[in-house]
């Protein structure tokens, strides 16, 4: 389907400004670093499936990570073959698909650990598998040594290949003195080196998503797991990423009514804008069930040509208003952007998000199915 038949609204999405954004992220680290491109959550909803095929076609990533086994399946449903792990824990009856399609799983607790065993086993198949270190995230691992090696001997078994061992940063983006990201890292250090002392080494041992990446490139160690930086948005909200990283994803949407407006009336659902003089709305054909954040409302912009045109009223489920006063060739049917790539004069994620005093990575995940995405 095309854009300009039926959708309303597109997402364009740069697929060689993602490559670039993994090579600006690989000429920070050492060769032998690997990389792990996160695209959990349907690749932050730019689409895993195109995004992965485009990775894998050019060998950008060493491995895929995603939160769930369903995620995992599709990829490898897909036809995607580049080894992938999943963040979370298997529970049981999860556990042999992902053992058949060689998937990666996370394991932190004995009884997954025996029950991956039983199945391996059973399968005579290989089960592939990296503990998971809680070292300060307080969301999934073990904290203790004693607790990872007793997870990593209840892996005991010719079936089973513990190929990594892994953490968390709770807090990458501070990059200030006595930060946290250090605090954990010393922990996961801790556990590292008392497995050495055991003689037990892995080959994949990873802690750094993109915040930590860019903060903390000296953390990297055997693989680097970029989210968010893939998408060339960066979390540190430093000149560090911002100036090197190019935003991919273009979100824009189909003007479908301008009218003049006279002054004193109220526009939108619960009247929380008036005109206070004559002036020229559009109507634009996206809304909140489309991810435009509705704490945008009368605080937000798109942009047209290079003006900005300030949202007013309440952001509707499926609609918006804009202010194009100052705007004289706006008409029917024009596009509007919601954010993009600076450099095309559209507005950064980053400051859109700032504006609706929410996260980056939540207003991306936002952007919803109706949005038609058309990669180049
Ligand atoms: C989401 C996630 C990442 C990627 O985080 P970004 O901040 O987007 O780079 C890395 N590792 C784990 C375990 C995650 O859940």
């Amino acid at each position: 389907m095309n854009f300009t038949d039926v959708s309303l609204s597109k997402a364009t999405i740069q697929t060689n400004k993602l490559l670039n954004n993994i090579q600006t992220f690989k000429s920070l680290l050492a060769k032998s670093t690997k990389f792990m491109a996160v695209i959990k959550a349907n690749a932050y909803s730019h689409g895993a499936i195109p995004l992965a095929r485009e990775m894998e076609k050019a060998h950008a990533a060493d491995f895929f990570g995603v939160a769930q086994l369903s995620e995992a399946l599709e990829l490898r449903d897909a036809g995607i073959q580049t080894p992938i792990l999943v963040f979370n824990s298997m529970r049981p009856n999860e556990i042999e698909l992902a053992i058949k399609q060689n998937v990666a799983l996370t394991v932190f607790s004995k009884e997954v650990a025996q029950e991956i065993v039983r199945m391996a086993e059973n399968l005579k198949h290989k089960a592939r598998v990296h503990l998971k270190i809680d070292s300060g995230m307080a969301r999934l691992g073990v904290t203790t040594f004693e607790e990872a090696l007793d997870v990593y001997q209840s892996l005991n078994s010719e079936y089973v290949w513990i190929e990594g061992i892994y953490t968390h940063f709770a807090d990458a983006p501070d990059g200030q003195p006595g930060n946290f990201t250090q605090e954990q890292f010393a922990r996961f250090k801790k556990i590292l080196d008392a497995f050495s002392d055991q003689q037990i080494s892995f080959d994949l041992r990873h802690c750094c998503n993109t915040a930590a990446t860019i903060n903390f490139p000296e953390y990297q160690l055997d693989m680097v797991r970029v989210g968010l930086g893939l998408y060339g948005l960066d979390p540190t909200l430093s000149a560090k990423g911002r100036d090197v990283l190019e935003p991919i994803e273009t979100v824009q949407a189909i003007v479908t009514h301008v009218k003049d407006f006279p002054a004193g009336q109220s526009v939108g659902y619960d009247r929380t804008f008036f005109s206070k003089k004559p002036m020229r709305i559009a109507t634009v054909a996206i809304g909140y069930a489309d991810g435009v954040a509705k704490s945008l409302s009368n605080v937000g912009w798109f942009t047209y040509k290079g003006h900005s045109l300030p949202i007013i009223g309440e952001i509707c489920m499926d609609q918006l208003m804009l202010d194009c006063s100052e705007v004289e060739d706006l008409a029917i049917g024009d596009t509007v952007t919601y954010f993009g790539d600076p450099k095309d004069d559209h507005l950064l994620l980053t400051e859109v998000a700032k504006s609706a005093n929410a996260s980056q990575y939540d207003l991306l995940c936002r952007i919803g199915n109706r949005v038609e995405r058309v990669y180049q």
